[in-house]
């Protein structure tokens, strides 16, 4: 036991020991003196040693329960001091603002050596100087109600640090005087925690640009300020495509670049946000039409400059739709809807545009719309059907193969043409599910004719971009082969000249392609950007001299297509000449010795029954 227990109990009771004694013999000793003058002495000393007694029995007892009720008080005590002392938590008394007392904890916290430092310090010399009010307002507090709720404050460290934390504070005693006592928690942590889920929550973590949630709060609060603004949709147009095509990585490394460029050329004049995809949504406040166009503009070109990929240069463009604000649209979803219809309208003009929402675009969005549900549909309902246009040889006169086109036999609108819903069906992605269907049916169509015992021919078949760089387009057509029983030398599939934008993978395809014995095709040759001399080194087979030379080639300097015929003949391409529309065409290329014609001259495309006929003839 720790002397310190004992001691107040024992100075108690000696005491009441010693004052019960005096009283004793004090007493006795007057009595005898002034009230019974001659008392006996034996009475005396019985009385005596009879108060005596009484005393030791008492001060025993009192000594008893006293003692119990210190120890309680003592250990208790002990318990919260050793609590305080050894708390995490940060724990300090002061008296009017002067600290008086400071755990380990505190010293800890502070970066002190230990107690002395910080002890007859003034609160505030550990507060930040704005805090100042705030501080001595909850000081006050605490004070007048005793105590105070738990609430997020600051901390000056004497190194200059501001750290986050949280405190609670009540009325105490120290050292008989009235006192604060005050518990505190830093709370960096989970500070820095609510910040990363507020991060996550309103930021893109690819591009760390707002998200889409920041944009909807950003955008509500413009409008709830009733602020004049634009806000404008920003789409790449060729995103999907490197995404599919090179990766993922390579996409979010895409999407940062192009981010970092616009950070740099908008600076802060727009509110700039990744809205999900390729798409990016920038909000400007208080500009005119001209400035917007100017951003417009100024954004197109900043994008229009090669972004370094894998060590490769890539091209992208952007399509912008715009819409101001209150004119287009008072509430965030339908502003955001026009600046997406405005965004396909740039994007149908040919891309790379920026266009301002009209009211007339919103047509057109819905039969966007209508096409594409359209397709979906008719691909369920059989709606599509094959044409099939003649190829004949230009030497012999014979018909050497069809090239299969496709229909749309639309229930209300009647037959659809392709280039009114190919784009849709390539913008949308069901031109691979639709290119699918193409090349089944136009292998099966042959292989039964082949059947019937008609003359043998090849069929072409036209393959879009998205389907030719698909994964598994190669094993594909190996499968459609195989089960309609197609010879692989008989099918065609023409591309266009789209391929040489990634022309690495489109000639691993293309080589694969022909070790099954598929003969490529180059479609619409002069259309594109590529030269002949490009085209030498991919593995194609015919070359299709698009029909606009064609159309030219009476009218015009003949030198033209005269010289792309003997150059493909150099390279050993089949030449083909598209759109023969008359006889003079047609003589001019047999002149130029073209291997082979297709055209109105000598057949529209046609229904299957009807190249029956003809081959039958
Ligand atoms: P393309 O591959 O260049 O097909 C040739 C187009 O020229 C066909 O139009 C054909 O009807 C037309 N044509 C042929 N000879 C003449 C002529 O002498 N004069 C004129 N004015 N036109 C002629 P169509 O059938 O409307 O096809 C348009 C385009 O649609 C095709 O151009 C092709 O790019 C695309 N397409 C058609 N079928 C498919 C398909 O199954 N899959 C894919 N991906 N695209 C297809
Ligand atoms: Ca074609
Ligand atoms: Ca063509």
């Amino acid at each position: 036991m720790n002397s310190e227990y004992w001691k107040p109990s024992v100075r108690i009771i000696a005491i009441y020991f010693i004052i019960s004694l005096i009283w004793i013999f004090v007493s006795e000793l007057l009595l005898d003196q002034y009230i019974h003058k001659n008392a006996h002495f034996q009475a005396h000393f019985f009385s005596i040693l009879k108060g005596c007694l009484f005393i030791v029995v008492t001060s025993w007892i009192f000594y008893k329960l006293i003692d119990r009720d210190f120890r309680y008080i003592r250990e208790s005590e002990e318990r919260y001091r050793k609590l305080v002392e050894n708390s995490a938590e940060v724990i300090f008394v002061h008296v009017d603002g002067v600290i008086v007392y400071v755990n380990q904890a505190g010293i800890n916290f502070i970066g002190a050596k230990n107690a002395s430092d910080i002890i007859g310090k003034h609160l505030l010399d550990f507060v930040p100087l704005e805090d100042y009010d705030y501080t001595i307002s909850r000081m006050k507090k605490v004070k007048e109600e005793g105590k105070i709720e738990l609430a997020e404050q600051r901390i000056l460290t004497p190194s200059g640090q501001k750290i986050p934390i949280e405190t609670i504070a009540f009325k105490t005693t120290f050292h008989g005087k009235e006192a604060i006592q005050v518990i505190m928690r830093d709370i960096t942590e989970r500070i820095i925690a609510a910040e990363q889920i507020n991060y996550l929550a309103y930021y893109d973590s690819i591009t760390s640009l707002p998200n889409r949630n920041a944009l909807n709060k950003f955008l509500q609060e413009a409008i709830e300020k009733s602020e004049n603004f634009a806000l404008m949709l920003l789409d790449l147009d060729r995103f999907k495509y490197i995404n599919d095509n090179l990766g993922h990585d390579a996409g979010d490394i895409l999407l940062k670049q192009v981010s970092k460029r616009l950070k740099g050329f908008l600076g802060n004049k727009a509110f700039l946000s990744r809205y999900g995809g390729d798409e990016f949504v920038l909000l400007l406040k208080d500009v005119e039409e001209e400035e917007v166009k100017k951003v417009a503009s100024g954004i197109i070109e900043k994008l229009s400059y090669p972004f370094i990929l894998e060590k490769n240069e890539y091209y992208i463009t952007s399509s912008i739709g715009i819409c101001m604000y209150p004119r287009d649209g008072e509430h965030p979803d339908l502003l955001l809807k026009n600046t997406d219809t405005a965004m396909y309208a740039a994007k149908e003009s040919g891309r790379n545009a920026y266009r301002f929402f009209d009211d007339k675009m919103d047509v057109q969005y819905k039969k966007k719309l209508e096409f594409e549900q359209g397709i979906r549909r008719g691909l369920k309902n059989d709606e599509f059907l094959l044409f099939y246009q003649p190829q004949v040889n230009l030497s012999t006169d014979k018909i050497i193969g069809v090239e299969a086109l496709i229909r749309w036999q639309h229930p209300t609108k009647g037959l659809i043409l392709p280039d009114e819903f190919i784009p849709i069906a390539e913008d949308t992605g069901l031109i691979v599910e639709l290119g699918d269907w193409v090349l089944q049916t136009a292998c099966k169509q042959l292989k039964s004719w082949q059947l019937k015992g008609l003359p043998s021919i090849r069929i072409a078949v036209n393959v879009s971009i998205h389907q030719f760089l698909n994964e598994n387009f190669v094993n594909k057509v190996a499968n459609i082969l195989y089960e309609t029983g197609l010879p692989s030398n008989l099918l065609e599939l023409e591309i266009t000249e789209h391929v040489m934008r990634n022309h690495k993978k489109s000639i691993t395809i293309m080589e694969r392609l022909k070790d099954i014995g598929i003969e490529i095709a180059l479609d619409d040759f002069g259309t594109g950007y590529s030269s002949l001399s490009v085209l030498k080194h991919l593995p194609i087979d015919n070359l299709k001299i698009d029909k606009s030379f064609i159309d030219d080639i009476c009218t015009e300097d003949d030198q033209i297509v005269k010289s792309i015929i003997q150059m493909g003949k150099n390279l050993n391409f089949t030449i083909v000449a598209e759109g023969i529309e008359n006889k003079e065409q047609l003589q001019l290329l047999k002149k130029y010795k073209c291997h082979i014609g297709q055209g109105f001259y000598f057949c529209k495309p046609i229904p299957p029954n009807e190249i029956e006929k003809l081959l039958n003839k």
